[in-house]
């Protein structure tokens, strides 16, 4: 995989994914953390004399044009904003030295990887950077197809994901503890398949631990499962002692919604031999005040383990951040569905176009 170090930056005009997808509510950016992890890349990029047009894609908005204060904020620069596709060859002929391309997924070419819309996006670049890990497991135009016609190069955070992530998966088994919650089985089940045997343990809460309660044929009651968990979870030893379920809860009208006091004491103990901690999803609906208490306690229990920490999720690091640990961890890795893929051993087709090797 070719980097940064590769690359001549010195009147370079670069085409770079940058990821900006962040939640937005009432028109204000909820979480800029994934904004943040742009800024070095960008800054390099413009120091070493390149000029660069960034490209990304936002879900939780349709349009980037109401954000724009915001992001030239976050990032701490000025760039102008190109609506349309035609405008890419005005700002390739002036002078300006950062732009922002409007919402990728504008363009129905972006999500069909189609090499039309590649070709419209890259033509006249020299070259193309990519930065947005945590697009990686989509093959998307903006990540792959754009990939193919230009010389493509891995930006800082692409390095630092896959330097951390491919570090947490190669530690020995004993001392690596995973922790799983939140919801979603099709990206986490695979995880757990997947690392049991490459960890000490695997803790898990939230809805994944009643699905797996409830494949075990226990009782969950009301409790939100995910109606596919029973087929993903064929093949995973339920019954495997280094899979750590929880087995009390603080339930409200029969539905668990957070991980009991008991549970998170074995849990706590349990981390307290930890070398390296992987922690992806809450234990709980901790949007509830109500239901934090074990997202808080594991949380700690992470910190005080003194382990190297890899924590990755949206809604796992808004909830670390609440609580104002985000800084106490290893590592936070921007990727949800992209750091479980990795974790997973998937190889990610945006990486695979950058030429990166996860064998
Ligand atoms: P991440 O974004 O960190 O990967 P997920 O998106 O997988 O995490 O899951 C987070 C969501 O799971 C949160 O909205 C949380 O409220 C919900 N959740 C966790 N545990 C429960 C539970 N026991 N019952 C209902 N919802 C839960
Ligand atoms: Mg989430």
């Amino acid at each position: 995989m070719k980097t940064l170090k590769d690359l001549t930056t010195s009147g370079a005009k670069v085409l770079l994914r940058v990821d900006f997808d962040v939640p937005v509510a009432d028109g204000v950016i909820q979480e800029p953390f994934r904004i943040e992890k742009q800024k070095e890349t960008i800054g390099k990029l413009l120091a070493g004399g390149a000029r660069a047009l960034m490209i990304a894609h936002i879900t939780s908005v349709d349009s980037f044009e109401p954000l724009l204060p915001e992001l030239r904020k976050i990032i701490g620069r000025e760039f102008s904003f190109l609506k349309k596709l035609e405008d890419i060859p005005t700002f390739l002929a002036g002078s300006e030295s950062l732009a922002l391309l409007e919402n990728t997924r504008t363009w129905p070419g972006e999500k069909d990887n189609d090499p039309e819309f590649a070709k419209q996006l890259s033509t006249g670049f020299d070259a193309y950077v990519n930065n947005a890990f945590a697009v990686c497991h989509r093959a998307h135009a903006s990540v792959d197809a754009v990939a193919k016609l230009l010389p493509s190069y891995a930006g800082l955070l692409i390095e630092e994901e896959t330097s951390q992530l491919s570090q947490a998966l190669s530690a020995p088994a004993e001392g690596k503890f995973v922790i799983m919650g939140g919801a979603k089985a099709e990206t986490k089940v695979p995880v757990i398949r997947s690392l049991l045997p490459k960890a000490q343990a695997i803790l898990v809460g939230g809805v994944i631990a009643n699905d797996i309660l409830k494949a075990r044929g226990e009782d969950v009651q009301k409790s939100i499962v995910d109606e596919n968990s029973a087929e993903l979870l064929k093949g995973v030893d339920l019954r495997d002692p280094k899979l750590l379920v929880p087995d009390d809860f603080v339930a409200t009208d029969n539905m668990f919604l957070d991980i009991g006091s008991q549970s998170v004491k074995a849990f706590e103990s349990a981390l307290e031999h930890a070398k390296m901690i992987i922690w992806n999803g809450p234990m709980g609906k901790f949007e509830d005040a109500r239901y934090m208490n074990a997202t808080r306690a594991i949380a700690e229990a992470v910190i005080d383990s003194g382990a190297l920490s890899i924590i990755g999720g949206g809604d796992t690091i808004s909830a670390v951040n609440s609580l104002g640990l985000l800084k106490r961890y290893s590592f936070v890795s921007t990727g949800g569905g992209a750091m479980l893929a990795f974790l997973t051993g998937d190889q990610l087709p945006g990486l695979a176009a950058l030429g990166y090797d996860h064998s």
